[in-house]
């Protein structure tokens, strides 16, 4: 399958902590609490990140964390907050401030706390990554598919227009791919608010338990990527992060989106891995640019309250992004 177009979000990339409490085999991003390197970024530090983002002329602010717990509150308090969500609250009202649209990712949420996002964000996420067991889960206790289905229900409850994925070469099978991939169209058949699904490929890390792991080969991820095209309903976008997988290889399979490429900053959760030109993708396909709420959501205004009247200036008639 080739699109008309493929859609991409220019966006300015913000890691907010690397502190979490889960050991994921595969990441290289987290951190103890304790280590000479882990971060919580302060607002200041956030601020400085949003102006240079909007300045390159960036609409969407995505906000990524580790999964802290009750780890965090330490450094929380040393910038004068008691609560996470209060703190993630604040920075998506920055973002605002700046011209950005928030799209939070903030690991497995309450539904108390999407009630105080929501209003504060164009879209939010989460991903699944798979809905089996894994080993590589172990010494995660956040990673519970059971725990991560619910979060994306709770979103759907809320009408958050939302993102999540799976994440492929992690030990899983072909037929726990084809379960989360139900799993997620389950959802979205209730409440019809995934607006897109990322088939992500493992990528080794180095001081990783997996970083002698062979990531998938090409096709097994173009497999993976007919096979969701094929389960999930057509509104559900594919996307297949372009600097993980050359963009000619995923989309003659199904994929249809980019996902958020940065001007400004790196993929602090695969920094080996740069983000392909612009002008290089431009020249290979037709290219469009959305915002971090899908054309869809614009159109029926899922998207939070307060990011009304930046979506009103961003976004045409269909809902993309004015060019
Ligand atoms: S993948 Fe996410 S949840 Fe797992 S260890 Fe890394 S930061 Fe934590």
């Amino acid at each position: 399958m080739n699109p008309d177009y493929v859609t991409f979000s220019k966006n300015v990339f913000i890691p907010v902590t690397n502190i979490c409490r889960n050991r994921c085999h595969y990441c290289g991003f987290r951190r103890d609490t304790d280590s000479a390197d882990a971060h919580l970024m302060t607002p200041d530090q956030v601020g400085a990140l949003l102006k240079k983002g909007a300045s390159s002329n960036c609409a969407e602010a995505l906000f990524t964390f580790g999964e802290p717990g009750e780890s965090i509150h330490e450094a929380l308090a040393e910038i004068g907050y008691s609560n996470f969500v209060e703190y993630v609250a604040d920075l998506c009202k920055t973002a605002i401030a700046y011209g950005l649209l928030p799209h939070t990712n903030a690991g497995p949420l309450s539904y108390d706390d999407f009630k105080v996002l929501k209003p504060l964000n164009a879209s939010m996420g989460l991903m699944l990554e798979t809905i089996a067991c894994m080993a590589a889960h172990k010494d995660s206790p956040s990673k519970s598919p059971k725990r991560r289905l619910k979060t994306i229900e709770d979103a759907g409850r809320l009408r958050i227009p939302f993102t999540t994925g799976i994440l492929i070469g992690i030990g899983e099978s072909r037929g726990d791919r084809i379960d989360s991939l139900l799993a997620i169209r389950e959802l979205h058949l209730r409440y019809g608010h995934i607006q897109e699904v990322i088939i992500q490929p493992f990528a080794p890390k180095q001081n990783t338990p997996m970083s002698n792991h062979k990531p998938p080969s090409t096709e097994e991820m173009q497999e993976v990527i007919a096979l969701a095209r094929r389960i999930l309903p057509p509104e559900v976008a594919i996307q297949v992060p372009p600097n993980l997988m050359p963009p000619h290889l995923s989309v003659p399979y199904g994929a249809s989106d980019l996902g958020g490429i940065s001007p400004v900053t790196i993929d602090y959760i695969n920094p080996d891995n740069e983000w392909p030109a612009l002008e290089m993708l431009k020249a290979c396909m037709r290219l469009r640019e959305r915002l971090p709420v899908y054309p869809r959501f614009v159109l029926t205004r899922w998207y939070g309250a307060e990011t009304e009247e930046l979506i009103s200036r961003y976004a045409d008639e269909d809902g993309f992004r004015k060019c």
